[in-house]
């Protein structure tokens, strides 16, 4: 279409040029700025004197890029001669961005509408100048905050991910790897809960400058959300320089954090990827990484593991494990193997702890020290842990009827944390034992260490309720748990537990051996008897003897067994021979 038909109207505006099209231009708020084919002003509103700062006289008749900034006013100039070259069609009614500067010199951000006329042959330009100085600030901010986060200024994932992008692709030319190092940190949880989130977002700050304080000039460091976050490194050879990375790191929570008054320790899991292109992505690094941060977490928190493939099958073992659980006990997968206790004076088989195992259709059996803690976690630990106690409770009452002669025969029970903060076990011990006609003395219910340190009332109310019953109670795991003695006296127990890592070091020498006897002396003191976990060598029964420790078990004698070879067990000769 042609151009002078389009604006025919601005056209015969300005022809008539009459003092109220004058008038217009003159109040509007806008800055209105015309110009001649050659770029020359020819017209120059008060609001234009506003923006630049230039009266009308110092301007008209000077070039338009007196209004540019100087390194911009070359390719606007050739800009300015397509516009009027095209016979301006291209950018007719569209908004233009560009920079424009004060005559004090400052540069800001504008927006033209431009609009053209031919008057006499002779063709005219007009633009509207608008100052967006604060929609840039305001674009600028909500771009910001949409690719970092609000706490820590950090890169978000978004913006991280086309970091670590950028930053592959620049390997191929350098002949390095990207590294990418997930970190979460551990228990952050238990500071929200019980510090409140005030004091949760300080430590996170306080992570953030530590960490970013040991950081290379080159390296990114992006939040992820809550306590996750993972740094980018550019230029790393090979995975031992990715480790030193992640040592040097690590050294950020050497150091305890003071939030206020308080000083605090926090730790992290670490994970690291290590890739190139091709067969790296952002999203597969990042993956990985997270991938190998979880392995961490799961092998112990406070830690590093570097990504290789063997870890991927292991998480997804590890996530197909908690899948998978839960229907497991509906589908009847859960087995309990008895391990034989021996009397170290008889050789007698005293009792039998019951082991739980996960016979899984495509994994076969699987130990509970891999999905105990998950079981723990997801709560499936309470009602498997029913299960458990009811179905070793049948079997002790099975035996005890069928074998007379051996009703003496006790059966041990592992409890776990959950279930001894559940009101309702004593009840369900209470009801088992009245149903099965058992002797209450011949359940022992073990505890841990660690899970009767940890809410101490709690389990001193529960301990006492199922004392009240006359199930004998064990400490589990003792000598791992750090316990206070004073209160340790308190609890009604019966039984201790020696840890196997005690028992291992007895009959190594005086030295190895001097916890273990430590703890057996204190078991005589609080008028426990003493079991020693894990025993595998006669050298150590020797010793345990001597030490005066009454009963044992370990693979010395029995691993744990289907409840069908306990029976040969029964006979009181049979592991004396
Ligand atoms: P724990 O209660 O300390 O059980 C002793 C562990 O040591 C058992 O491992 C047993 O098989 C193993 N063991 C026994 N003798 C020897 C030996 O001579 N050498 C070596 N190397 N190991 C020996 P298991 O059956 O794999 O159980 C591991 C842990 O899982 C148990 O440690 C217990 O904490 C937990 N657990 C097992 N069953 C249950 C259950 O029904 N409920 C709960 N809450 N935890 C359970
Ligand atoms: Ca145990
Ligand atoms: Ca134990």
């Amino acid at each position: 279409m042609d151009n002078d038909t389009v604006n025919r109207g601005e056209d015969a505006v300005l022809r008539r040029s009459d003092d109220g099209y004058r008038a217009l231009v003159e109040s509007a708020a806008d800055a209105i700025v015309s110009a001649d084919a050659q770029g020359r002003i020819v017209s120059w509103n008060a609001a234009a004197e506003r923006l630049f700062g230039y009266p009308a006289g110092n301007v008209i008749g000077r070039p338009l890029t007196i209004l540019i900034p100087e390194g911009q006013r070359e390719a606007h100039e050739r800009g300015l001669d397509r516009f009027l070259a095209s016979g301006a069609a291209r950018l007719m009614g569209r908004h233009v961005d560009l920079e424009a500067v004060r005559a004090d010199g400052s540069v800001f951000p504008v927006e033209l509408s431009l609009s053209t006329w031919t008057t006499d042959g002779r063709r005219f330009f007009s633009a509207i100048v608008r100052d967006i100085t604060e929609r840039r600030r305001t674009h600028e901010r909500l771009a910001r905050q949409a690719l970092h986060d609000p706490l820590t200024g950090l890169p978000n994932r978004a913006l991280v991910l086309d970091r670590i992008g950028q930053a592959l692709a620049r390997c191929e030319r350098r002949d390095s790897s990207v590294a990418v190092l997930f970190f979460d940190v551990d228990r952050f949880k238990v500071v929200n809960d019980s510090l409140g989130h005030g004091a949760g977002d300080a430590l996170l700050v306080l992570i953030v400058e530590r960490l970013q304080s040991l950081l290379r000039p080159g390296d990114t460091m992006s939040r992820l959300g809550g306590d996750e976050f993972v740094v980018v490194c550019e230029e790393v050879f090979d995975i031992d320089q990715a480790r030193h990375l992640a040592r040097r790191l690590s050294g950020a929570f050497a150091a305890p954090f003071v939030l206020g008054e308080r000083e605090m320790f926090a730790t992290a899991s670490l994970g690291i990827a290590l890739g190139r292109p091709p067969a790296a992505t952002p999203e597969s690094l990042m993956r990985d990484a997270d991938a190998a941060m979880y392995w961490a977490k799961e092998r112990g928190r406070s830690r590093y593991e570097v990504f290789d493939e063997d870890m991927r099958a292991q998480v997804l073992r590890r996530l197909d494990t908690e899948h998978a659980m839960p229907r497991a006990l509906e589908r009847n997968e859960f087995r309990i193997l008895y391990q034989p206790i021996v009397s170290l004076d008889t050789g007698t088989m005293t009792g039998v702890e019951a082991l739980v195992r996960w016979e899984h259709p495509d994994h076969g059996l699987i130990s509970p020290a891999e999905f105990v803690p998950i079981a723990e976690d997801n709560g499936l630990i309470v009602p498997l842990g029913s299960w458990v106690l009811r179905q070793a409770m049948e079997q002790a009452a099975e035996w005890h009827s069928q074998h007379p002669a051996r009703a003496d025969l006790h059966v041990t029970v592992n409890l776990s944390a959950r279930q001894l903060q559940d009101p309702g076990l004593p009840f369900a011990v209470a009801t088992a034992i009245d149903e099965l006609d058992l002797d209450p003395s011949s359940v022992t219910l073990e505890i841990t260490e660690s899970v009767l340190m940890h809410d101490r009332d709690v389990s001193l109310a529960r301990l006492l309720d199922l004392k009240f019953l006359g199930v004998r109670l064990a400490i589990d795991d003792f000598g791992t748990g750090y316990s206070s003695l004073a209160y340790l006296q308190r609890f009604p127990l019966d039984v201790l537990k020696v840890d196997k890592a005690f028992v291992d070091g007895v009959a190594l020498g005086p030295e190895e051996s001097a916890l273990a006897s430590a703890i057996i002396r204190l078991g005589h003191t609080l008028h426990l008897r003493t079991v020693a976990e894990g025993v595998e060598s006669p050298e150590q029964v020797a010793h345990l003897r001597r030490l005066g420790c009454q009963e044992a078990q370990g693979f010395l004698w029995a691993q744990p067994l289907p409840p069908s070879e306990i029976t040969a067990c029964l006979d009181p000769g049979y592991f004396a021979a």
